[in-house]
């Protein structure tokens, strides 16, 4: 995962009036939240060649303005995962920028009455002029925990994988609990164990599609391994030379498994 701050290459800021000058930055998206570059893999400066459906000013990147322009193409852009693969900087404001690009395609109505909804002049909201609703970008907070019980780590293999790819138990959080009501509720669930010492270690915006990962360790404390069959097929606890690394360290998932290795003799 990217351990630098988003705030080091960029400085937020939001005006739907403002409009792109030649050297500014152009963060396009088609509907598949697809992200253009040119040939070189670099953001374009114009969008003079596509449809622009919507464009925001979302602040300033690298110091020149950033906007976000959503389009209509049939081409395939970059997926954003694929872009995080050879350049982490721009996939880190893209992964901002997505997520402002989702908010705006998702709320031009009002999800409670279906009037057209109109921008907020300061902030980036978007106001129900029928029933005063107020549409917010929407981030899903999800908890992952990495359970270790006498140097093994705990793994389970998900039934949504069609690999046999052990990861670590993970799970968006329910309304009405706290962060650590779902961690403990979660673990229970998927492998039918109880937990301790659950400690914070950090978060990870993660959009595929809005979610924010907080990432946990914790203990393990009572019970037998179970599993539902249905949403998790396999669980078991591994010794860190057991553990299958992969490419990719682009998820706080990684960062975690990473964390266990280094920290485990
Ligand atoms: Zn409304």
């Amino acid at each position: 995962m990217i351990e630098k701050s988003l705030y080091e290459n960029y400085e937020i800021d939001f005006d739907e009036k403002i409009t792109p000058n030649s050297d500014d930055y152009l963060f396009v998206f088609n509907e598949n939240r697809e992200l253009y570059l040119d040939n070189d893999k670099n953001l374009p400066t114009s969008s003079v060649e596509f449809n622009v459906n919507f464009c925001f000013y979302i602040g300033n990147y690298k110091g020149r303005k950033a906007f976000v322009v959503n389009v209509e193409s049939d081409e395939s852009f970059y997926p954003l995962y694929e872009v995080y693969e050879f350049d982490h900087d721009l996939y880190h404001i893209a992964g901002k920028a997505v997520l402002v690009n989702d908010w705006y395609v998702s709320h031009r109505f009002c999800g409670r009455c279906g009037t057209p909804t109109q921008l907020d002049e300061k902030d980036m909201m978007l106001k129900c002029p029928e029933c005063g609703q107020n549409h917010y970008p929407r981030i899903a907070p999800a908890i992952i925990v990495a359970i270790r019980n006498d140097g093994e780590l705990l793994m389970a293999q998900h039934s949504y994988h069609d690999t046999i790819r052990y990861a670590l138990i993970a799970g968006f959080v329910e309304p009405g609990e706290s962060i650590e009501e779902a961690v403990h509720r979660e673990v229970l669930e998927e492998v039918g164990i109880k937990i301790k010492n659950l400690k914070y270690m950090k978060s990870q915006s993660w959009p595929f599609p809005n979610s924010l990962m907080l990432g946990f360790t914790a203990e393990y404390e009572s019970g037998d391994i179970k599993v539902d069959g249905d949403e998790i097929v396999k669980a078991k606890w591994f010794k860190k030379d057991e553990i299958i690394r992969y490419a990719s360290d682009i998820s706080i998932s990684d960062w975690l498994v990473q964390n266990f290795i280094d920290t485990t003799d």
